[in-house]
């Protein structure tokens, strides 16, 4: 691995200056996807900003939500009481996501950060847009089985692996920045970018800023399940996930809220079946009807042609479970 610098400033402030004065410099947590990508040469970078003793790791709650610190632990998180009582699609995404070892580790910043697992990112032997803009996409013709079915481009068919921000995106959290030119606030769905002729650009986040927490408010959408389908039952990117939240009463579904995971390269939303969802009556067939509007426009490529098929039965699985239609 190649040599670089290391700093721990304890200020954001610091550490955002010492960001600066490298183009090449990075910031570091819990180094849990970072390291690996040094190690396999696909990151270099040549100083790395430990931001461990920023003062980032709060959880607190107000009558409009939850304020959480950037450097919180995913299982910090996932543990805590509040969150669980009163967002339990977020703890269930995280404790879907990764090994107890590594939510240890992660934090919710470098979580929402992670870049794809795309094999073809990680070999440094093949081509990759996202690693290497203009070398072509190794995936595209190659071995796709874990890729996107909407939203990608010739560029890039990759996915955001992430579960928690799947479950962050169907309750519609807000990042908080701050950099040079001061701070600003970024709702979760503009902050994860389609691939388009820039795949190497995964986030909307400027080069030298910095993620200092994420705001999520109280919602109203008590009947949640977070639905993970992937090859082995620990320690697995998701195939297909998705995140339902419902708000109802009697019989009656008030309001949904859908995001999926493992079908684009940001968290998908699915603003078209909530829209379909509201108003109806629970039942079956509304949920099955649900998950075909829900393909819409999705394409498959030669080994992920099973995600087609997988999605809307997934997402008939989450709202049957969420609703309380069939136990999970
Ligand atoms: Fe690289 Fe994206 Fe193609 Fe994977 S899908 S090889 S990450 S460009």
């Amino acid at each position: 691995m190649k040599q670089f610098q290391y700093v721990r400033p304890t200020e954001a402030s610091s550490a955002i200056s010492a960001l600066l004065k490298d183009p090449e410099a990075k910031f570091v947590a819990g180094g849990t996807n970072l390291l690996d990508l040094m190690k396999r040469g696909v990151e270099a970078p040549e100083r790395l900003v430990d931001i461990n003793r920023l003062p980032l790791r709060d959880i607190t709650k107000s009558s409009q939500g939850f304020s959480i610190g950037a450097l919180t632990l995913n299982s910090t998180l996932a543990e805590n009481k509040e969150i669980r009582k009163d967002l339990p699609l977020l703890s269930q995404a995280l404790l879907a996501g990764a090994s107890a070892q590594l939510r240890n580790m992660a934090t919710v910043g470098g979580n929402l950060l992670q870049r794809t697992r795309c094999p073809y990112f990680y070999d440094t032997s093949m081509p990759c847009n996202k690693r290497m803009p203009g070398s072509g996409c190794g995936a595209l013709n190659g071995f796709n089985r874990m890729h996107a079915i909407f939203g990608a481009s010739e560029h890039c068919i990759a996915v955001n692996p992430s579960d928690m921000n799947v479950a962050l995106t169907a309750l519609d959290a807000t990042i908080h920045l701050s950099g040079p030119r001061g701070k600003r606030n970024i709702p979760i769905q503009d902050f994860h970018r389609l691939p388009g002729d820039q795949p190497e650009r995964d986030t909307v986040i400027g080069k030298n800023e910095l993620i200092t927490g994420i705001s999520v408010p109280t919602s109203a959408l008590k009947h949640v399940h977070y639905l993970k389908i992937r090859d082995r039952s620990s320690y697995a990117f998701a195939l297909v996930s998705v995140a339902a939240a419902l708000d109802i009463r009697g019989n009656t579904i008030r309001k949904a809220s859908l995001a999926m995971g493992g079908v684009a390269h940001k968290p998908w939303r699915l603003a078209e079946v909530e829209n379909f969802l509201a108003g109806k009556q629970i039942s079956a067939n509304v949920f099955q009807e649900a998950g075909t509007l829900a393909m819409r426009g999705a394409r498959a490529y030669e080994h992920n042609e099973f995600k087609l098929k997988l999605g809307p039965l997934s997402i008939g699985h989450a709202l049957s479970i969420a609703s309380g239609l069939v136990k999970a």
